[in-house]
């Protein structure tokens, strides 16, 4: 038959393009109509400008099926050799809790929220985070505890920060490392101190006193296993007016005394081995609690309790004030994405196993441990220490022959100490596994069985856990950890938890600069196979073949898609990406005799985290003006890079610019700050207007970090993980981090780490990989232009009605736009608030509010939304103008409005009193939309003030569940 379709087309290729872009072709060429063009050509024509497009197309290759993806890639991954772990060193096996497996890591109502900015329709993941939170206290003995930071090492260097901001040693400028600190930290914490321009001195902990310091970190136990009482330690350092600060494995706290208890000021680590995959270094949550009198100071977010407007208990984010976004260059941190997902997973492991499901298997750990140094010592292996939870360091002449052993039999050990090697047992270590530990150490035929042993120990007793550090205090006793241990129990506490939350899988979230597109299935699945998620991050290179091939091909698309000549993916965070790409800046300078350059320009559109991590690197912040278009002032500009020529070290220019526009003048201001002899940083975070397009490398830029969960498909998983790698042209290569255990080629050996894992959070890389891999060169392409016709859509329609803030050539504007609604909230009262809380009662997540410009709304609609979703969300934008316009008329007064009371709650709205000037049922159901797919937030609006005041970031008492 002549007319039959091709194999090719039978086979369509172009399979997952076509579903990870939302808008069918139909609906896009009624878009292209509303837009008065002929072509999705056009409109980028018009739109993007001339000077920076590329000549070239992309080549990360042709698309492939998510059938041919999925079986490509698990042959890479069986190429990672998944040896049984016992390095320890912050990184354990562990057992993921089925019920938490399936359903929150692999649950998009649980991986596709955003941070919890709109707390009415947050309130599942709040709890979750508040119980993370009090966990944290339990365990650490402290009074004030964050949502989580990004790693421990991190959360080491945080603790360093806080530490110099509040110690009373004023003059010191020394803080003081312990030699048995781990390695990873030591290096992290050593980079941050570099930027800061402190002194580290690592040391034996005993001499911690005798130094000038404004802080000192101890570790607890140890990295080799030691589990040494630091009370006197802490007492010595402060006795100095200096900051103790203790890192603490979150498992030996179950047994261990609180090392609040023991005076610590403040207490952080990583909450990895509750029930979150090692995953080859990350995405992982760390911990970190500090004294009440400290909380101005804490760095990243904390959840606190509030109660809403009818006086119910309600949760929402404590204390923004302290946050980048606000305080900008005076910020505590520059932490914007977190660990939000891994968090809540921690959280659920402590709630699923309680306090006693929680010691018992602390205590089966170190019952583990006391056996296997009990069969040791009865052969005559002399251990480094005489107490341990779950570690133990042989000292050894034979080290290599052992660790020759060992990996013949698919073990790992420690093995990065001189003379000496480490065991640290795990949650999932069995019997048989302690059995195959002696004959690897001591040969078979040693004739130690593990049961006499046990019974021996346990007929004994052991003082591996010296009596003063024994925990003798209650953990764990509120109810959300005493009340979910059936599975039954458990699946529906976390179903309960998830449905109190907006997420992707219910409806568009428009959040500008945010780009919450699709994160498919198909990219999600990789990253629980057990050949990448049951890695260790510093097993030996050989046992990493998978892993290495995947980042190399991820590695080498970022590379063409930037226009830059390497990448590095070590930061775990777009704003830890700023971190990096300024460190490696400052670098540059000084090889080349430049070190007094330090200077940053920073528009005044910038990411709040743009100036926090500029303020990390220790530059002098300058801010440039923007004209009444919202472009960089170019006279302004230029005076500016006049004024500090000489010590100009770099510009942070976000392109397209959070105004939501392609910049003229980009190429330009590269050239200014070039003449000047300063580096141009290029925050990627708005690259999903670039990919295939034009590119950072192309326009002129020097150094950029992408968001791979904001333009590469990651999920935002309710405010974390991410990824920030950095993209940088050939002459900054040799300054990007490097890393003290496992070497990252390509850059200078000296460099210092910015993350505790060598490659991040490398656990989520394949979804990235899966992204690229099944748009190919073709498909990335068409995703910038349908954003870009999705945005246009958006804002041609929404003109019809608002004022749209700016716009670029052609009146057209990038992929997201600007409305302002200063204008309304001028003739009626109404703010973006009020506007951005009735969205909830159309079912919608506000899109981003008060960034760049107060008073306005940021909508990014994505490539992945449907014409239908854009329609609908348009048509709750223009019922809710309708609803302003009464208020202006007069026909509802500015106290009593369907607007003023969002959100309603089921409770609210069905109550017994009803005193309002509209019904009920259009309170609830506004549009005939809504009926179809109602979302009930489940709290009204929260009063923020109100929990400043009274904060509270633990679970609220238990007589509070009562009513
Ligand atoms: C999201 C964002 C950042 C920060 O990225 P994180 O991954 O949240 O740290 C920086 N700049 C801009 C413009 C952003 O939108």
């Amino acid at each position: 038959m002549s007319n039959a379709k091709s194999l090719e087309e039978l086979e369509q290729k172009q399979d997952f393009i076509r579903r990870h872009i939302g808008p069918s072709p139909a609906q896009v060429s009624d878009m292209l109509s509303a837009l008065e063009v002929s072509s999705v050509q056009e409109l980028i024509d018009q739109t993007v400008p001339a000077s920076i497009r590329l000549e070239q197309p992309l080549t990360v290759g042709e698309s492939r099926t998510e059938v041919e993806t999925l079986s490509y890639l698990k042959s890479v991954a069986s190429k990672n050799k998944v040896f049984k772990s016992y390095i320890g060193q912050g990184y354990h096996p562990t057992n993921v809790p089925h019920v938490i497996l399936r359903n929150v890591l692999e649950n998009p109502g649980w991986y596709t929220a955003y941070t919890p900015y709109q707390p009415e329709i947050a309130q599942g993941r709040l709890e979750s985070l508040l119980n993370f939170q009090t966990m944290t206290l339990d365990l650490t003995g402290l009074d004030l505890a964050s949502a989580s930071l990004l790693d421990e090492s991190t959360a080491a260097a945080e603790a360093m920060g806080l530490a110099k901001r509040v110690s009373k040693a004023k003059k010191a400028n020394a803080f003081f490392i312990a030699d048995d600190v781990h390695t990873q930290t030591i290096d992290v914490v050593t980079t941050r101190a570099e930027q800061f321009g402190f002194e580290i001195i690592v040391g034996k902990a005993e001499d911690a006193v005798n130094h000038d310091i404004f802080g000192a970190l101890f570790q607890y136990p140890t990295t080799s296993g030691e589990v040494v009482d630091i009370t006197d330690l802490i007492a010595g350092v402060q006795s100095k007016k200096a900051i103790a600060c203790v890192a603490a494995d979150i498992m030996s706290l179950l047994l261990l005394k609180a090392p609040g208890k023991l005076g610590a000021d403040v207490v952080l680590g990583s909450a990895q081995r509750f029930g979150v995959p090692m995953g080859y270094g990350g995405p992982h949550a760390a911990f970190f609690a500090t004294r009440d009198a400290y909380k101005r100071s804490l760095p990243g977010r904390i959840i606190g309790v509030s109660k809403d407007r009818l006086g119910n208990d309600a949760l929402r984010m404590a204390m923004q004030t302290r946050e980048q976004h606000i305080r900008r260059d005076k910020a505590n941190s520059n932490i914007c994405t977190a660990q939000v997902l891994l968090a809540n997973m921690a959280a659920f492991y402590a709630v699923y196993h309680g306090p006693q499901g929680l010691k018992t298997i602390a205590q089966r750990i170190h019952r583990f441990a006391d056996i296997l140094a009990a069969g040791l010592k009865a052969k005559g292996i002399a251990l480094k220490h005489s107490t341990w939870f779950d570690t133990l360091t042989v000292v050894s002449d034979s080290k290599d022959d052992v660790t020759a052993r060992a990996i013949a039999k698919g073990v790992n050990f420690a093995t990065n100490h001189e003379g000496e090697y480490s065991i640290s047992v795990s949650e999932t270590t069995t019997r048989a596994d302690i059995t195959e530990l002696f004959d690897i150490i001591l040969g078979e035929g040693h004739g130690l069985s593990v049961d006499a042993i046990a019974a021996d120990v346990e007929a004994n007793g052991s003082e591996s856990i010296p009596a003063s550090l024994v925990r003798d205090d209650e953990v764990l006793t509120h109810p959300n950890f005493n009340s979910y241990h059936s599975e039954t129990d458990m699946l529906r506490y976390i179903k309960r938890l998830e449905s109190k939350d907006l997420s992707l899988n219910h409806s568009m979230i428009s959040l500008g600069s945010c780009t919450m597109k699709l994160n498919a299935t198909a990219e999600m699945i990789p990253i629980t196979w057990p050949e990448f998620a049951n890695l260790h991050p510093f097993c030996p290179l050989d046992q990493a073949e998978g892993y290495q091939i995947m980042i190399g091909e991820l590695h080498d698309w970022l590379v063409n898609i930037t226009g830059y000549d390497a990448v590095s993916l070590q930061p775990n965070s777009g704003a830890q990406g700023e971190y990096a790409g300024l460190i490696a800046i400052r670098k540059y300078h000084e090889s080349r005799g430049d070190a007094h350059r330090n200077v940053c320009l920073i528009p005044s559109s910038a990411h709040g985290t743009n100036p926090a991590s500029a303020q990390m690197a220790s530059m002098k912040i300058v801010v440039v003006n923007c004209d009444k278009n919202g472009n960089v002032d170019m006279a302004d500009l230029k005076a500016k890079a006049e004024e500090v020529s000489e010590n100009l070290s770099c510009i942070m220019i976000t392109y397209p610019s959070t105004h939501g526009v392609y910049e003229e003048t980009i190429r330009e201001i590269c050239d200014i700050i070039h003449e000047h002899g300063g580096q141009v940083y290029m925050d990627g975070a708005n690259m999903n207007a670039q990919v295939g397009v034009t590119s950072p490398g192309f326009i002129g830029s020097d150094v950029s970090h992408l968001n791979l969960h904001k333009t590469f498909c990651i999920p935002h998983g309710g405010g974390g993980p991410g990824v920030g790698p950095i993209g940088v042209k050939s002459h900054l290569a040799p300054f990007m981090p490097n890393h003290s255990v496992i070497n990252v080629p390509g850059t200078n050996i000296g460099n210092g780490a910015v993350s505790a894992a060598p490659y991040g959070s490398a656990a989520i890389l394949p979804i990235s990989w899966a992204y690229i891999t099944m748009m190919g060169s073709e498909g990335l392409k068409q995703a910038t232009e349908m954003a870009i016709v999705n945005a246009n859509y958006l804002t041609h329609e929404l003109s019809k009605h608002f004022p749209i803030l700016y716009r670029g050539r052609n009146n057209r504007v990038a992929h997201e736009c600007i409305v302002d609604l200063r204008p309304l909230k001028e003739q009626s009262g109404i703010t973006e608030m009020d506007v951005a809380k009735r969205l909830q009662d159309y079912g919608f997540h506000s899109p981003t509010m008060s960034f760049p410009v107060a008073g306005t709304l940021m909508i990014e609609p994505t490539e992945s939304e449907s014409k239908g979703e854009i329609d609908r969300f348009i048509e709750a934008m223009v019922s809710i103008k309708g609803e302003i316009e009464k208020v202006i008329s007069g026909e509802w007064s500015i106290e009593n409005n369907p607007l003023v009371f969002a959100p309603h709650t089921q409770g609210d709205v069905l109550g017994n009193e009803w005193d309002r000037a509209y019904d009920r049922f259009y309170a609830a159901f506004p549009v005939p939309a809504v009926a179809k797919n109602k979302f009930w937030p489940t709290v009204t609006r929260i009063d923020d003030v109100y929990g400043d005041r009274n904060l509270v970031c633990s679970c609220p008492a238990v007589e509070t569940y009562r009513d």
